[in-house]
């Protein structure tokens, strides 16, 4: 059975009502996209550009974990450029049918965003070569001896590939981006704006204390602060006056069982079991989805960014590796073995 992760940065639990918040709280504009700046300021830079010259903007490869805003910055620039945008993803994309009848119904300008791009099949992604090099469509009519290929015209359209790993991307699609950018962790104050933004779309009273009390649970992400948001709010409304002060906010985090570096139960597994079962590592990632039950694909997207990010895990050419703050933070300290400091 899949276990509801509360911060787990995925969509695929919500229900369509919380789907509408989601679109409710996804800024719309720069103005209104926080943080990032490096990012804004070259798209600025590039949508200025391609405006100039009466273009579409280059392809756009945005890389990062999960629920830092990539899919939202697809659709500011969409609006920034005044281009529709169509949304897809790598594995929506089964053949390569598929991706010639969403390429020959875009019109000139249109922006096309594909999250999971690494997970785009082989055979659709050569096609997709052509397609972003020069606007051509290369089909093949028939099969055997008297097959033959078509070349058809397609409209200057722009690619957003999303990616939370640009390893896993072929050399040759990932050449064809012309713009690529990693979205980085925010601070714990640009979460605490986020979070204050969100609580005034939602109409939720929230004191800056509590805002900043939940930021730093929030694992640096917007979408696990907007979800951590909803949350307190439900728990304000049944147990309070719906006033988000930091008794209401603390008593939530502990009823989810959230700790004050945004770790829950699941994170804290995962480091327990490097440092019960391996003396704190190395230990392959393989070994430790066998041990943990995840499947490896979500502890490398999931867990490790932000326990890196925060100095809790390393990764080393041997595996992974629980760090010293890894066993404070978890009142391991009688465990952690003195010659292998890290
Ligand atoms: P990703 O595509 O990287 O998984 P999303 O773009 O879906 O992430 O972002 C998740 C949610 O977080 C959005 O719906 C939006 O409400 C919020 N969000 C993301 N980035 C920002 C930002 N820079 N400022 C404010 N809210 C943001």
């Amino acid at each position: 059975m899949a276990v509801e992760r509360i911060v787990q940065p995925t969509t695929d639990d919500e229900s369509p009502e919380e789907q509408l918040i989601e679109i409710s709280l996804r800024p719309k504009d720069f103005a209104s996209y926080i943080g990032q700046e490096r990012l804004k300021k070259n798209m600025q830079l590039a949508i200025t550009a391609a405006k100039k010259r009466d273009e579409p903007i280059d392809h756009v490869l945005l890389y990062g974990p999960p629920g830092l805003g990539k899919t939202t910055m697809a659709s500011v620039i969409a609006n920034e450029m005044g281009a529709n945008i169509r949304i897809t993803s790598g594995p929506a994309i089964e053949r390569a049918g598929d991706l010639a009848s969403l390429l020959t119904n875009l019109q000139d300008g249109d922006i096309l965003f594909i999250d999971e791009i690494h997970r785009l099949h082989r055979s659709v992604e050569e096609v997709l070569y052509s397609a972003m090099e020069d606007f051509k469509l290369d089909i093949m009519l028939g099969k055997g001896p008297s097959a033959r290929s078509l070349r058809l015209d397609l409209p200057k359209f722009t690619i957003i590939g999303a990616t939370t790993r640009t390893g896993s991307l072929a050399a040759p699609l990932r050449d064809r981006f012309g713009l690529q950018h990693r979205l980085e962790f925010y601070t714990n104050d640009e979460i605490a704006k986020i979070i204050s933004r969100a609580a005034n779309i939602l109409e939720v009273e929230i004191h800056d204390e509590a805002a900043n009390h939940l930021a730093k649970r929030a694992r640096l992400t917007p979408r696990i602060a907007n979800r951590l948001l909803k949350r307190v709010r439900d728990y304000a409304d049944v147990n309070g006056d719906g006033i988000i002060d930091t008794v209401v906010t603390k008593q939530a985090m502990e009823l989810l069982e959230i700790d004050e570096l945004g770790l829950d139960p699941a994170d804290r597994r995962v480091l327990e079991t490097i440092i019960e079962h391996h003396k704190g590592g190395p230990v392959g990632v393989e070994t430790l989805a066998a041990l943990t039950g995840d499947e490896r694909a979500t502890i490398e997207d999931f867990f490790e960014p932000y326990l890196m990010q925060i100095g809790l895990l390393e990764r080393t050419p041997r595996g992974r590796k629980a760090t010293r703050r890894a066993y404070s933070h978890l009142g391991k300290d009688d465990k952690l073995d003195q010659t292998k400091l890290v």
